[in-house]
């Protein structure tokens, strides 16, 4: 029998399946009538709550950027920018027309390389643009001073998600790497490469040594390993091969004393790993990464290209998405704030603003009680965590100071130019960066997107007006839902400050160690609990998640909800308990929570995320968190040996 009833105000019965115990299942229970109703469309990999608030939220964007490049409106005004950029965009005949010209010039300077240091010698020019060969450079605040920037060299040159992919060898890999190179065969016979196939057969094995240099997804994410500070000098003389000192003169950082290394062996090896490729290996992997960065804007037959294999075979899409959705897109990624303007204008209220805020101080009161009665942690840790949250900064729908794009030039030219100039100017943005303060002001995602994030280094939890809608976050609806919804993320993000890497930064973001050994042997073993029950867990019949790779993301989501359960009880306390459609505040609170991660999505789309992506699949992140919580099953009187419930001996709790 469903529980909720056809006069519920929030939600729908259709979308829940009565005909699941949810004692057993209580994802499929809240979920499985949306999930059969709602197969992944065909230019979707997945389909997923985060995609009907992004679908919502693309359509106003398409009529505000087709009334934007119907009149642009004056230059310097976000309308011109964005109406010139989506209009370039939606241009299909001036890209057709331009062919490759605008890149022939990066094309040209890819061809002539003969050697390893013809190609690094290539990577500013490539990099400033967004192709990405053999490692990247980003600036970000200063691990050991979080109020100045530093130069983060980041390994990497891979055109695979990540380097087990090249690892691997059972039989669906070894297909993967065959049609991996069939794409890389195909793009460089776009542009009449000598002996495609061989020449992308280099590319292959090219990548392969420097996946084999490379660290795992699980290795990226430990600290000890990526925070290398270093000086420039050291880096030369340990790897004097790089010609670094030519590359950051080249990029406008000369100046940089010192710098951050995330994998100082790949660095050191990697001319010597490059000298073992022949000259044509690196020409192809030049050029297949400039045509990487640059196909989605380049004539069909690179962007079908591209599609087939990054869309197709490896995310299960089977069809592209209508064009002005992919300028959008980009639009996104490279003038977000611009575009953002117009979004939140039309799409986020000062009412809305003033309640997520009000939700932001109880979920933080929630995790400060929550820390206080922490029987883990010693009193001394205590503090300096009390500290830390109370040093967060809340960013809340929209930045309060626009990104400025003076200096932006868009031109007549077809589509790839424009993104180009952007590009470019974001790229010098970042360099001038090295010479100026960190500015509390920056928002690093754009605001109409959907998703949140914590900021170690700046100490910050960002919730985008993207995100800030139904049905995570509803000016209607009860506290119960925002709370199990929008609250849940909110207490996520919070907690990320807390977890197995949040923790290594104190309350000015700086890398310090704030725990005692003690209360971190405390942390670990918690946090061992919740890697071991995640690692139980299996999608597709066969593929096991990785419990250490989701174990930052597993305890955000069960501390989240954790805190943002107990916030919800605090307000409760002050409004009173009252029934809606026939379900306690407490029930509502879980429903709402399951319903924001219904989700369906590709076999192809489900393997790649299983192997790289640090959440856990959806059904995981319900259940998951669920089979921890004596609340939830009191909520639903649900008895301790339910299959839906860890054993109570196994069940985890950290905040
Ligand atoms: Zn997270």
């Amino acid at each position: 029998m469903s529980l909720i009833r056809h006069d519920d105000p929030v939600f729908d019965p259709a979308d829940a399946d009565p005909s699941v115990d949810l004692g057993v299942d209580f994802y499929q229970y809240v979920n499985g009538g949306w999930i059969d109703a709602n197969p992944v469309p065909p230019e979707y990999s997945r389909w997923a709550a985060f995609e009907e608030v992004r679908t919502r939220n693309e359509d106003l964007l398409h009529r505000l950027l087709t009334d934007a490049a119907a009149e642009p409106g004056a230059p310097g005004t976000p309308t011109h920018w964005v109406g010139r950029y989506f209009a370039a965009g939606m241009d299909e005949a001036a890209i057709a027309s331009a062919g490759l010209a605008p890149i022939q010039s990066l094309l040209d300077q890819a061809m002539a390389i003969g050697s390893v240091d013809d190609l690094l010698a290539a990577l500013p020019a490539f990099h400033q643009i967004g192709a990405g060969p053999v490692f990247g450079a980003s600036v970000i605040p200063d691990f050991d001073d979080s109020s100045v920037h530093l130069l983060y060299l980041d390994h990497g040159g891979l055109g695979l998600p990540e380097r087990d992919y090249y690892m691997r060898d059972d039989e669906a890999s070894v297909q993967l790497r065959e049609a991996y190179t069939t794409y890389l065969t195909n793009m460089l016979g776009l542009v009449d490469f000598p002996d495609a196939a061989g020449a992308a057969h280099g590319v292959l094995e090219l990548e392969t040594a420097l996946a084999e240099r490379s660290y795992t997804n699980t290795q990226a994410r430990d600290m000890d390993l990526v925070l290398n500070r270093r000086s420039v000098a050291a880096v030369v003389e340990a790897a004097p091969g790089l010609g670094l000192r030519a590359y950051l003169d080249a990029i406008g950082a000369g100046n940089v004393t010192d710098l951050n290394v995330d994998n100082p062996g790949f660095f050191e090896v990697v001319h010597a790993v490059l000298s073992d490729a022949a000259p044509a290996a690196l020409r192809a992997y030049a050029v297949t990464n400039l045509l990487r960065a640059t196909a989605s804007s380049l004539p069909p037959a690179f962007e079908d290209e591209q599609f087939r294999f990054y869309g197709t075979i490896l995310g299960g899409q089977q069809e592209q998405k209508p064009r002005w959705k992919r300028v959008l897109r980009a639009a996104t990624g490279e003038i977000g704030e611009l575009v953002a303007q117009l979004y939140v204008a039309e799409a986020f209220s000062e009412h809305a603003k003033e309640r997520a805020l009000a939700l932001v101080h109880h979920l933080t009161a929630a995790m400060e009680t929550s820390i206080r009665n922490l029987d883990w942690m010693t009193d001394e840790t205590k503090e300096a965590a009390l500290q830390k949250l109370a040093g967060f900064t809340p960013k809340i729908g929209y930045p309060d100071v626009w990104k400025d794009y003076t200096g932006l030039e868009f031109g007549d030219g077809p589509w790839i130019e424009l993104r180009m100039a952007a590009r470019r100017l974001e790229y010098a943005r970042r360099i001038r960066k090295l010479d100026e303060p960190v500015d509390p002001h920056e928002w690093a995602m754009a605001p109409h997107e959907v998703n949140a994030y914590y900021h170690p280094l700046r100490n910050e939890i960002v919730f985008p007006a993207g995100i800030l809608q139904s049905p995570f976050f509803d000016d209607d609806a009860d506290d119960a839902v925002n709370y199990g919804g929008i609250g849940a993320v909110i207490g996520h993000e919070i907690t990320h400050g807390f977890d197995d890497m949040g923790s290594r930064f104190d309350a000015e973001g700086h890398f310090r160690n704030w725990w005692s050994e003690h209360d971190r042997a405390e942390f670990e073993r918690r946090a061992d609990v919740v890697a071991d029950q995640y690692s139980e867990y299996t999608v597709l019949g066969e593929l096991t998640v990785n419990g250490r790779l989701t174990l930052g993301e597993n305890i955000a989501d069960l501390g989240g909800v954790t805190i943002a359960y107990a916030a919800l009880q605090d307000a409760l306390a002050e409004t009173g308990s009252e029934m809606i459609g026939g379900l306690t505040p407490e029930q509502r609170f879980f429903l709402s929570n399951a319903r924001i991660w219904r989700s369906v999505e590709t076999d192809e789309y489900m393997r790649l995320r299983v192997s790289t992506d640090p959440h856990s699949p959806p059904e995981f992140r319900c259940n998951g968190v669920m089979a921890n919580l004596q609340e939830f099953a009191d909520a639903f009187g649900i008895p301790d040996d339910a299959p839906m419930m860890r054993p109570v001996v196994d069940r985890a709790k950290i905040w």
